[in-house]
């Protein structure tokens, strides 16, 4: 019988293995699903909306065990991990407050008839196919403002989350989601294929790399059905000439060592002048040396493992063949520790346009720095990859680093900070980073159905 197995990826012990879903079960939940979908979508918002605000105590009460729960599943240092539990606390009480509002009708100009109302009505059971790096707020931007729109899900998460998988179902059943609007399904590939080409489901949200999204959204196309896709990034951090260089330099090194680099949206291209290479570089350099590698429950640990063996070798890989194809390594790019999934964080330069490491996305703990002799090189450089996600500029001068951001091909542009994400704030890219929004009023109008009723 197939399994879903986690591993601790400091140690590289197995965890635990969870049964996976029988091919003959697909039908089951997607009969259960489709039958929750009647009385949850008839549910009045305001009832749906108490029960997603007890979803988000139970995330803020309970934040400690849930990031002790990922820190050994995928390796996230313990305070980043309870931070991210009570984040995506708070994307569900933003969408218990807010909910019900948005859910609203609107009354337009009736243009000769008696009304003219939009109806903002759900649309049925939706696919949500989830990641690895940020096992809860990833699953949070989905189906907080789904359940709160009356829609229904099976969730599919990554297969190496199956614990917190399992948790955040108890969690939502325990806050009283009704058991079939929300399944946890530890489903292959092929069953969520299945599953998307069903009738029954209406929809599909894919956050993950672009090989996964472009095979979802392919069988949702194939069946005419919506998919929102939230892929990968290689964000740039520009710096201009008037910014602070130390000061950058090290918050763009922390930030880029956060979740070991694990992050949709790090700044994983930093491009500053040349004339201030040599110092941005020493600066970044020495924030990678200082970092502590370590087990991701002790407090003094700054970096954890990658979430797995596998995903560690991708990336020392990736480090190596930018050194033979000529980028400098001033620091790491090297496996370490007697076990389990630890890098050594790496910082290069001198990355041309013909190396595999000038557009693709790096998802470990490695910063790529680029020197340029003006702004434009540097917008260009910033736009030179098949990716748009988002991207930050750094200035003393806001209106002109405004005027620079404004020039980023990104779905989220930033000055004087990088990758801030907030419940009420829209999240998602252009590009090769996918298509659709989340979070905020955006992220609950993609699997809606936005109805007119009209009155003669
Ligand atoms: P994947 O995209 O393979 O995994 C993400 C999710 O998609 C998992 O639940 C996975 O299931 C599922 N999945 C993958 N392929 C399919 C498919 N054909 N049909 C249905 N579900 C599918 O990411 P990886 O873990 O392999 O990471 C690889 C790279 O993806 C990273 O190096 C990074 O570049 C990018 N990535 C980007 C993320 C982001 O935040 N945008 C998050 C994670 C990865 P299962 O685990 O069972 O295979």
């Amino acid at each position: 019988m197939a399994t879903f197995t986690t591993t601790n990826p400091t140690t590289g012990r197995t965890e635990q293995e969870y049964s996976a879903l029988e091919d003959a079960d697909v039908d089951q939940v997607l009969a259960r699903t489709a039958g929750a979908f009647a009385d949850w979508s008839a549910t009045p918002p305001d009832r749906r909306a108490a029960i997603l605000s007890r979803v988000a105590d139970a995330y803020d009460a309970r934040s400690e065990e849930l990031g002790r729960l990922i820190a050994t599943e995928m390796g996230k240092p313990l305070e980043q991990s309870i931070g991210e539990a009570r984040l995506a606390g708070a994307i569900y009480r933003w969408y218990a407050e807010h909910g019900p509002e948005l859910l609203q009708p609107e009354t337009l100009d009736p243009q000769g008839a008696e009304e003219s109302l939009v109806q903002t009505a759900p649309i049925g059971p939706l696919v949500g196919v989830m990641p690895w790096n940020y096992p809860y707020y990833q699953v949070a931007r989905f189906v907080a403002p789904n359940l709160m729109a009356g829609n229904t899900i099976l969730l599919k998460h990554a297969g190496i989350c199956a614990a917190s998988a399992e948790l955040m179902e108890r969690i939502l059943h325990e806050a009283g989601v009704p058991t079939d609007a929300y399944l946890d399904v530890r489903a292959s590939h092929e069953q969520v294929a299945r599953m998307i080409a069903d009738p029954r489901v209406r929809g599909v949200s894919l956050t993950g790399s672009e090989k996964a999204g472009a095979s979802v959204a392919e069988t949702a196309a194939q069946h005419l059905k919506k998919s929102v896709l939230e892929l990968g990034g290689s964000d740039p951090l520009i710096v201009l000439e008037d910014g602070d260089i130390d000061e950058v330099a090290r918050t763009a090194a922390t930030a880029r060592l956060s979740n070991a680099g694990q992050a949709c949206n790090s700044p994983k291209r930093l491009i500053v002048p040349n004339a201030q290479l040599d110092a941005f570089v020493s600066a970044v350099v020495e924030v990678f040396r200082q970092a502590r590698l370590g087990d991701p429950l002790d407090e003094h640990t700054d970096v954890g493992p990658l979430s797995s063996v596998a995903a560690r070798d991708a990336v020392e890989a990736q480090v190596a063949r930018a050194a033979e194809q000529g980028a400098t390594v001033h620091i790491g790019g090297a496996a370490t520790g007697d076990q389990g999934a630890f890098l050594e964080p790496a910082v290069l330069t001198g990355v041309t346009e013909e190396m595999d490491a000038y557009r693709e996305e790096i998802f470990g703990p490695v910063a790529v720095i680029h020197g340029v002799d003006s702004v434009d090189e540097a917008v260009e450089l910033a736009n030179d990859v098949p990716f748009g996600l988002s991207g930050s500029v750094w200035g003393n001068d806001l209106e002109r680093a405004q005027e620079v951001a404004d020039r980023l091909e990104v779905g989220m542009a930033y000055v004087n900070e990088h990758g801030t994400t907030l419940p009420g704030l829209p999240f998602g890219g252009v590009k090769r980073s996918g298509f659709g929004r989340e979070l905020g009023r955006w992220g609950m109008g993609e699997f809606v159905n936005v109805r007119l009723r009209r009155t003669a």
